[in-house]
């Protein structure tokens, strides 16, 4: 079991910056970005503006720093878990389900500054009070808010059982640019091909779990054919308990050396 896995608390991890090259070659002939991983008690400032960091909360939910904005990924649960942190500068939600999008957190663990970008569908199930920092964005849309350009990916179940759970065109996968680093947030989806053609993603944010979006299997496939150097998988609870997560890495990793899959701690209750 990775040792990430055993420590507790709020791991922080740093990915330092590398340029972005022009051709997907050139990248993986690249040095990996390096990685300092190390526990805080509250949230750490980074000054750096080409690093990265990301605080796993639970699941699907996450919080990341990019080009000096906070950014809520999907944040849910107890508001216990996030005082410690920056209030965000963006929210990103991608989908109505409740592992994904709690309208009564939000008015809570949002300030004034904050903007949320997110489907129709969970707009129309926003609370009216914060209507007016949201914007709605559909898939293969695309938006530039703080410097960051965000375009929304589709995300949905491609296998006959488990059509209904995501249908296709309600939420929204992301892929984040900024400072010249691609960052794909994949949401609930089977390996659609929408993902396998993504280009150039730096760092992935890839859901694996039954019977709701997909196997590792389909997300080790998926992973391999359009190439992040950096995988987190995250999203992997299922109905019956957790995806192998060890076994998607070292499916990953032996078919392509270039390619780095990150255990994180996404399940600190358990
Ligand atoms: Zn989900």
């Amino acid at each position: 079991m990775n040792t990430l896995l055993k420590t507790s608390g709020i791991l922080i991890l740093i990915l330092l910056s590398s340029c972005r090259s022009k051709t997907q070659e050139d990248q993986h002939s690249r040095v990996p970005i390096s990685t300092v991983t190390r526990e805080i008690d509250q949230e750490e400032e980074i000054s750096s503006t080409d690093s990265i960091s990301v605080i796993p909360i639970e699941h699907a939910s996450f919080m990341m720093r990019l080009k000096d904005q906070v950014i809520y990924v999907d944040p849910v649960g107890k508001v216990q878990a996030y005082q410690d942190l920056a209030k965000p500068s963006l929210v990103l939600i991608t989908d109505i389900h409740g592992d994904h999008f709690s309208p009564e957190l939000l008015e809570e663990i949002i300030d004034q500054h904050t903007t949320l970008l997110l489907p129709r569908a969970a707009y129309d199930q926003m609370p009216m009070a914060i209507r007016n920092q949201a914007k709605v964005i559909g898939n293969q849309q695309d938006t530039l808010i703080s410097g960051i350009h965000i375009e929304a990916i589709p995300m949905y179940n491609i296998r006959d059982e488990a059509q209904s759970f995501h249908p296709k065109g309600r939420g929204n996968g992301y892929v984040l640019e900024a400072d010249g680093k691609r960052i794909y947030i994949s949401g609930d989806t089977e390996d659609i091909p929408e993902m396998r053609a993504l280009k150039a993603i730096d760092i992935a944010f890839v859901c694996m779990n039954l019977p709701y979006t997909m196997t590792v299997g389909q997300a080790a496939d998926a992973v391999l054919d359009f190439k992040p150097k950096r995988v987190y998988p995250y999203h992997y609870k299922g109905t019956d308990g957790f995806s192998d997560v060890e076994q998607f890495k070292s499916t990953v990793e032996a078919a392509d050396p270039n390619i780095s899959v990150q255990l994180l701690a996404w399940y600190p209750e358990d």
